[in-house]
């Protein structure tokens, strides 16, 4: 392992100290970190002093920039007043009891309570520990295996990787857990059969759920997960229609749906949840990221009178509800996300997602649906990818280990644009909400020079 040259400074003690996340950890070593020390609006800066517009938004989470200023005035409050106060038992606080019903009345379905953690993973993870909780409160004691699908992502706790629908999550670990099953991919670009129509694909998927829910016994399946875009496996949008078939099947099995709105919460796709925008009629929602915009770590769990109801009966039979975090509900946390949600309604973010998210995705498909390297362009609001292909005609992709993908993000990085490959050579587009249109044409114009530099 060849250190990076600066000795003492900040990318050789990063490689000698520190166990990156989802990072090749010997490639690591040699290439050293781009190490940011500064957020401005939708750019942050290197400790060299180079400035990058982050067209993920961090890791499709910090909604509203990396210089809120409200923001860090609400922390500085809460932490002045109270900075710690926990939630176990008859403990409570304001900044929780505000965000509750702040989630509550914006759910888009009608929800009855918000249980907090501090991450998306964990808050799967609760929701998976609710679903088994219900289904013994019911007497339904064989009712417990949970539905992913193939590339879907819930995060990477050992139930949430095991739901995580992509092979690095799972590789190694010996993952998935028993009791995970998965279904296929609603990406009608891949998984499309020659002839079929966007409907005859959004059936056969619903019938594939009910064939894999008779196939394992109707008795033993608590819940499919779903995110209403699959964002970390590619941005993939159902096809129209979708979401009610794969609705119509669970409801005849008795089998719950958990929405995973832990990228497409909070104005993402165009409206305030991927929910509404893709039709989901969700029994429990979780949700993280831009909750806070990303300031402080926070998720929720909201759930509705179906599911809390047996619920509550069980806690009372037990004496308790035997799972939270000494973190849930923190309050520093709940007052920046109630900050970040009067922010959201303040500046008209839906507004402003209607007028900037069509502009970005006209844009993308007026300068890359016809180019050579560019298989499919897709997304809504402010949420898109375009995949790279070898082969336009066949949809055939470029063989992984030429890392098409990775090596363009490179070239984008280096133009100042940090950009995020997704699998199958996917490139996210998923900028702080607060973008504007000239520096979404600049995201594009580093894109298009990144392509070029493509071989
Ligand atoms: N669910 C979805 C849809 C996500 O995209 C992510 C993270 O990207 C998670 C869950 C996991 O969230 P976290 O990384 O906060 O645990």
């Amino acid at each position: 392992m060849t250190p990076p040259a600066r000795l003492n400074s900040l990318a050789a003690r990063d490689v000698a100290a520190v166990f990156h996340p989802y990072t090749d950890q010997i490639a690591h070593a040699e290439n050293g970190p781009v190490v940011i020390s500064r957020g401005n609006g939708v750019r942050v800066l290197d400790d060299a002093g180079k400035s990058y517009i982050d067209v993920v938004a961090g890791l499709w989470c910090a909604a509203l920039g990396f210089s809120n200023e409200r923001l860090v005035e609400a922390a500085t409050r809460q932490m002045r007043a109270l900075p710690f106060y926990h939630a176990f038992g008859s403990k409570s606080h304001e900044p929780m009891i505000e965000l509750s019903e702040m989630l509550l009345a914006r759910a888009p379905v009608p929800m009855s309570k918000v249980f907090f953690a501090n991450s998306g993973s964990e808050a799967n993870d609760s929701a998976i520990k609710m679903v088994w909780y219900y289904n013994n409160a019911r007497g339904l004691h064989e009712k417990k295996k949970i539905i992913g699908r193939i590339k879907g992502y819930h995060g990477i706790t050992l139930a949430s990787a095991s739901l995580t629908g992509l092979p690095y999550n799972h590789k190694s670990f010996d993952l998935p857990l028993p009791g995970f099953l998965h279904t296929m991919t609603p990406h009608f670009y891949h998984g499309a059969l020659p002839g079929e129509t966007e409907a005859e694909f959004a059936t056969r998927c619903a019938d594939e759920l009910e064939k894999l829910i008779l196939a394992e016994g109707p008795e033993t399946v608590a819940a499919l997960f779903a995110e209403p875009i699959m964002g970390a496996g590619g941005v993939l949008i159902p096809p129209a229609g979708y979401f009610p078939k794969i609705k119509a099947v669970l409801d005849k099995y008795d089998v719950l749906l958990v929405a995973d709105e832990v990228i497409c919460g909070f104005g993402r796709t165009g409206q305030y949840w991927g929910s509404q925008t893709m039709a989901v009629q969700p029994d429990i929602l979780t949700c993280a990221k831009a909750l806070s915009a990303a300031y402080l770590p926070i998720s929720a769990v909201m759930v509705n009178d179906r599911v809390f109801g047996p619920i509550a009966e069980e806690t009372h039979k037990l004496g308790t509800f035997g799972h939270g975090f000494t973190y849930s509900g923190h309050p520093v946390a709940a007052a920046v996300a109630v900050e970040t949600l009067k922010i959201y309604d303040e500046m008209n973010m839906l507004d402003h997602v209607g007028d900037v998210g069509p502009y970005m995705q006209s844009e993308l498909r007026r300068r890359f649906t016809d180019h050579p390297l560019v298989g499919e362009v897709r997304g809504t609001g402010l949420i898109a990818a375009i995949e790279l292909v070898e082969d336009k005609a066949e949809h055939r992709n470029f063989d992984a280990g030429r890392k098409v993908g990775a090596r363009t993000a490179k070239h984008m990085e280096n133009l100042g644009v940090i950009g995020r490959a997704l699998p199958g050579d996917g490139l996210a587009f998923s900028p702080p909400l607060i973008i504007t249109k000239s520096e979404i044409d600049e995201v594009l114009d580093g894109v298009e020079k990144a392509l070029a530099a493509i071989t």
